[in-house]
């Protein structure tokens, strides 16, 4: 054991004096494209120094419809490592990485997780693309939020320190370091919302977002969440989907609904209108916020949301 260490302490010794005297330290370091924020700060946090980080959907943006860029097609031809959510999540990223000539490694974050499927359970179709091309049914489609779960955060995190190790040996052992400590904060982290949540009635624990976001996170912390729209942020719910959808609130007795921070307001506005119910607040689901926003990191956006969720809950 101390030999160990006292070897990797002369290693990172001898790295540092390298990394101090080449000129060319910052272009050594590995450049890392990711697709949207959430999973972008997970690799910033193994990563460490060690990367230059890009990540290609940005602070409150919508990855579900996104539109990439000549710059975007620009960061990939030149990234040494492309980390992807997966399940469907980043449906542009194939043609993305095909256009852009990146012959690399895409390292799937989620690879591992249990994926909850698509579920029909509000009358309506999850997504317009596949409706246009008339599929009714939604057999094998994947929710892919599964970062809702920080217990699949933890596999991500694990997922993200392989795929830095393999792209970048010399600083495996600080990769694995880091996600190591990491992956302590994410487990504090999961105990402090059971405690919180726990002290709200299981009954009552019913909440309806502008789009199916939640389904991990309702299944890790016992929470029912539902929409009108479904998994993707692309369809539009009916009118009759909506009065269903109210019809099933007031009978319910659903008194909270939330705004998410990359949807339009407008929908869930109107139904916590007819439904008789509060607006409980925002809650980041797929982006997080900017730096000065109340969601800058992961581990911020899942205190932000518990914490607004308790809140509604317990005034
Ligand atoms: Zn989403």
């Amino acid at each position: 054991m101390y030999s160990l260490s006292r070897r990797s302490f002369l290693a990172s010794l001898a790295m540092f004096a390298v990394a101090t005297t080449s000129p060319t330290w910052a272009a050594d370091k590995l450049k890392v494209v990711t697709t949207f924020t959430i999973l972008g700060d997970m690799v910033r946090n193994v990563g460490g120094e060690h990367i230059a980080l890009t990540t290609l959907v940005g602070p409150d943006g919508d990855a579900h419809v996104y539109e990439p860029t000549p710059a975007d097609a620009r960061a990939l031809a030149q990234a040494g490592l492309v980390i992807v959510n997966g399940l469907g999540f980043e449906g542009w990223i194939d043609r993305l990485v095909k256009a852009s000539g990146y012959k690399g490694r895409v390292a799937v974050a989620s690879d591992g997780i249990a994926p909850l499927k698509a579920q029909d359970d509000h009358g309506h179709s999850h997504s317009k693309t596949h409706a246009e091309k008339g599929k009714d049914h939604h057999h094998g489609e994947l929710d892919p939020h599964a970062w809702q779960d920080l217990a699949n955060g933890r596999l991500y995190v694990a997922n993200i320190a392989r795929a830095l190790a393999a792209a970048d040996p010399a600083h495996a052992d600080d990769y694995r370091g880091r996600a190591e400590a990491y992956d302590r904060e994410l487990v504090a982290l999961d105990r402090d919302i059971r405690r919180r949540l726990d002290a709200i009635p299981a009954d009552r624990r019913r909440i309806v977002t502008s789009h199916d976001a939640f389904r991990y996170f309702g299944r890790a912390y016992g929470v029912r969440f539902r929409s009108p729209v479904g998994l993707s942020t692309e369809s539009e719910p009916s009118a009759k989907q909506i009065a269903a959808l109210i019809r099933q609130l007031k009978k319910e007795k659903t008194r909270v609904l939330f705004v998410e921070n990359i949807t339009d307001p407008r929908l869930v506005q109107q139904l916590a209108r007819e439904a008789g119910a509060v607006i409980g607040g925002t809650l980041f689901s797929d982006s997080l916020s900017g730096p000065t926003g109340p969601a800058p990191t992961y581990l911020d956006m899942f205190r932000h949301n518990v914490s607004e969720i308790a809140k509604a809950f317990t005034s």
